[in-house]
């Protein structure tokens, strides 16, 4: 066991004591509010609840590289229909992806040689059609057999130069 990092997390942890002083939910539950939970990148120029007009208590936020649908996505999701409000999903990849810039072959070479560590034991999921692999996403949640029935599935391209939705027939 170590010491909390103290020093790298001061502006988070100084910021925190500032947010505690107006902190106003704590009369929410863990049920999604609007029955919503958004599948998307973790992409920092991506802020999942202001896109959608959504706030705190509202909606399930399931992100990862490339906004794939893993088995933890789907673990999560299952829980999140069953047990938490969630109603419908929307899978939400974005423009600008380095997940979608090049085969899954170049990330590993391109960390081999700037780092020197050979991380193809890891499958990291990169895409080459962003839009082909939405719609395989998409349609892996919706062909899932333990999701809550009636759920609602649908996919979408976030575009990060002016923050607009578009959604993608699937
Ligand atoms: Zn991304």
């Amino acid at each position: 066991m170590s010491d909390f990092p103290h020093e790298e997390f001061a502006d988070a942890l100084a910021a925190n004591d500032e947010y505690i002083k107006s902190f106003k939910y704590s009369e929410l539950t863990g049920v999604a509010q609007r029955g919503l939970a958004i599948v998307t990148c973790m992409d920092s120029r991506i802020n999942p609840l202001s896109v959608a007009g959504m706030k705190s208590g509202d909606a399930k936020i399931l992100r990862n590289a490339g906004a794939r649908v893993t088995e933890d996505v789907l673990r999560t999701l299952v829980l999140a229909t069953y047990l938490l409000g969630v109603k419908r999903i929307l899978i939400m990849p974005h423009t600008n992806c380095r997940m979608a810039m090049g085969e899954e072959a170049d990330i590993h070479a391109l960390i081999q040689k700037e780092h020197g560590v050979d991380t193809r034991s890891l499958e990291f999921r990169t895409v080459t059609d962003q839009r082909e692999a939405l719609i395989t996403d998409v349609n892996r949640v919706r062909s899932y057999p333990l999701l809550n029935a009636g759920v609602v599935v649908g996919g979408a391209i976030y575009d990060v130069t002016n923050g607009k939705i578009t959604p993608v027939d699937c």
